[in-house]
């Protein structure tokens, strides 16, 4: 990268970044480079915390993003109006790199719905006074912000929503029941998208709001899943009056701001690193530690997740290359999604071949039976943020080019769809 008159040379920004590291945390210790399958070893997808244990983690990382806040290496592509540097992907990737040589907080992901899809989108969607009082703050993870978009009959076709808004004069009254709603239960606010307009076809009748999640009538159900955490909750709105200065975009423009937060959902171009579960490194280290490298069928099976691992960061390199190009998130974001899901998958199938056993009965030995958490959760993530056959869809239709699937209810009100 040939660097412009504003932009630091890159070897001085690194230099300069791990002196304030350096000042700010401490070093891994020169035997764990979190590869390595020792005590400190995490392949964890989701955690499964107590739920005061999983606050005061997150207390952590929101402190350390507040911490890089100071110097704007919170957000380092991001604009100096909010608090980033405005630099290019490779100084945030570079940074990342380096952080992962400190001792930091565990991600957790209503820190990154917060700050990687929510600021955002506030950001676009908000007037003068949404954007002064949330971007800066949602981006410094000083609060964070959940998603409430699925419900228990709306997810894959989200647009078919029934969480109704009313207007009542300067205020909006919500009633309804949100499912799925990762970090909820440690949210100070909500992204909501609501139906305002039942008449209208299903995807031209929804607003967005961003809700306080202890304003009276909001009820946060935690949910206890596989891995044993408690990562995502039934949220109730009963009669929950939201000020019309908390909606976000104009009356009926619910569905663009959506799109708009899953675009930034499955846009895996940052390449910061910030992915959950097991890596390819961990996964070679792990092979090495249980000495099954020089098996044929284990080594070809590493190989087929080597090359995986690569083709994803071509296609996340070629993606972080269109948004500097200055195009927003858009349906090639469903390829990085599905290659990052897949990728996830595979691992799941690699470990259990290497570890046999020992992935199910804990013998003891570091980083075998860990993986277990990295199994158990990643099938949430080929769900999450819209499963693999919608994202298929997406990059069929909207990539490639392919005939639609048949959209019977498009233009029909959504109440005279039959439900
Ligand atoms: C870990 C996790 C975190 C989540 N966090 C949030 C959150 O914070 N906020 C939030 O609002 N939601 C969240 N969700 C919900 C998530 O967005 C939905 O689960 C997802 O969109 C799928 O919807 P559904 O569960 O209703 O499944 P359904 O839509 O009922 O789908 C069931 C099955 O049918 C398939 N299918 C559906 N439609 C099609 C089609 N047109 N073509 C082919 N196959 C199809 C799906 O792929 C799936 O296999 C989360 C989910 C998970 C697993």
């Amino acid at each position: 990268m040939v660097a412009d008159m504003a932009t630091p040379d890159l070897d001085e920004f690194v230099a300069a970044a791990r002196a304030w590291l350096d000042d700010n945390a401490e070093r891994r210790p020169e035997s764990s480079d979190a590869h390595t399958p020792d005590e400190t070893f995490s392949v964890a997808v989701f955690h499964a915390l107590a739920t005061d244990d999983e606050r005061a983690l997150l207390e952590r990382l929101k402190r350390w993003t507040q911490r890089k806040a100071e110097r704007g290496y919170h957000a380092i592509g991001w604009p100096p109006e909010h608090g980033g540097l405005g630099l290019p992907g490779a100084y945030a990737r570079a940074f990342s790199h380096l952080e992962r040589e400190y001792v930091t907080p565990a991600s957790h992901e209503i820190h990154s719905v917060t700050t990687g899809l929510i600021a955002p989108t506030v950001r676009i969607f908000g007037d003068d006074e949404q954007r002064s009082r949330f971007v800066d703050r949602f981006l410094a993870a000083r609060d964070l912000c959940c998603q409430l978009f699925s419900e228990p009959g709306a997810g894959s076709d989200l647009a078919t929503l029934a969480c109704r808004a009313e207007r009542d004069g300067e205020e909006w009254v919500v009633n309804g029941q949100k499912v799925w709603s990762s970090g909820a239960q440690f949210s100070e606010w909500g992204e909501l998208i609501a139906r305002t307009d039942p008449t209208a076809p299903k995807h031209r009748g929804l607003t967005a709001f961003v809700v306080p999640m202890d304003a009276p009538g909001v009820e946060v159900r935690p949910i206890r899943q596989m891995s044993g955490g408690s990562s995502f909750n039934e949220v109730f709105l009963t009669d929950v009056r939201i000020p019309d200065s908390l909606r976000l975009g104009a009356v009926g423009e619910g569905w663009k701001v959506a799109l708009t937060t899953l675009g930034f959902e499955r846009d895996h171009s940052d390449g910061s690193g910030g992915r959950v579960g097991g890596s390819w490194r961990q996964l070679l280290a792990t092979a090495r530690a249980v000495g099954v490298t020089e098996h044929p069928v284990i080594r070809q099976q590493l190989a087929r997740v080597y090359s995986h691992h690569r083709v994803e960061g071509f296609v996340s390199r070629r993606a972080a290359d269109q948004r500097r190009a200055g195009a927003e998130p858009g349906p090639e974001g469903s390829l990085g999604k599905l290659l990052w899901t897949e990728g996830m998958t595979l691992v799941s199938d690699v470990v259990a071949d290497v570890l046999g056993a020992a992935l199910v009965a804990d013998t003891g030995a570091p980083g075998t039976y860990a993986w277990g958490e990295h199994v158990l959760g990643a099938p949430g993530y080929r769900i999450a943020g819209g499963s693999d056959e919608v994202q298929r869809n997406i990059i069929g239709e909207r990539v490639l080019g392919l005939p639609a699937e048949p959209r019977v209810d498009k233009d029909v009100p959504w109440n005279e769809i039959p439900r």
